[in-house]
């Protein structure tokens, strides 16, 4: 499967601001409101999502209140990523095998795919690269998409059940269950 359902777009006109924190709403709408690495839904824990500098304000002064240069992202990806620059030159990502990719480029979807079970998997050297300096292998990412995906089905089955399409002997078991279920996964949201 692919990494995610959408390729985040930065609006082009947005007017400039002197403190980066002021394009907080116009990012997380660009970004569809998922982190911009890791695909990770904000909701409902999007006051831990950050602003992370594409090019480390470390690496580049000049673009630290470029919108063009800012990236939505959950606090693991940022507090990974960090000023990680491998490149040493603030106009080169990536040398093809270390650096970053764009996440608001196609290019970036190429780099991973989603295994059936949630995980990110990498297919590239440097999907690898980005994979373990992102440290995408932490099992949040697996929950939280499963969570995603648990609620989405869950509301369908709700929708079936009002309908009385649902058979009887199955369905308190299985809203009892599926009421549990998503109380723990959705726990997990205050740890990560
Ligand atoms: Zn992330």
């Amino acid at each position: 499967m692919k990494l995610r359902e959408k390729t985040p777009t930065r609006k082009s006109d947005v007017a400039h601001q002197k403190d980066y924190h002021a394009y907080r709403d116009q990012l997380a709408s660009d970004f569809n409101h998922r982190c911009g690495y890791c695909d990770d839904r904000d909701a409902p824990r999007a006051a831990s999502f950050e602003i992370d500098h594409f090019v480390p304000q470390t690496v580049d002064s000049d673009k630290i209140t470029d919108y063009a240069n800012l990236v939505y992202a959950c606090k693991s990806c940022n507090n990974a990523k960090r000023a990680k620059w491998p490149t040493n030159d603030k106009a080169l990502p990536n040398n093809g095998k270390e650096g970053w990719i764009d996440p608001c480029l196609k290019d970036y979807e190429a780099q991973f795919e989603r295994l059936e079970d949630g995980r990110i998997h990498p297919l590239t050297e440097i999907g690898i690269w980005m994979y373990n300096n992102l440290k995408l292998w932490k099992k949040q990412h697996e929950i939280l998409w499963n969570v995603e995906r648990l609620e989405v089905n869950y509301n369908q089955l709700r929708a079936l059940h009002k309908q009385g399409l649902l058979p009887d002997e199955l369905k308190d078991s299985l809203f009892q269950l599926c009421d549990q279920l998503l109380e723990v996964l959705k726990s997990f949201y205050n740890v990560v």
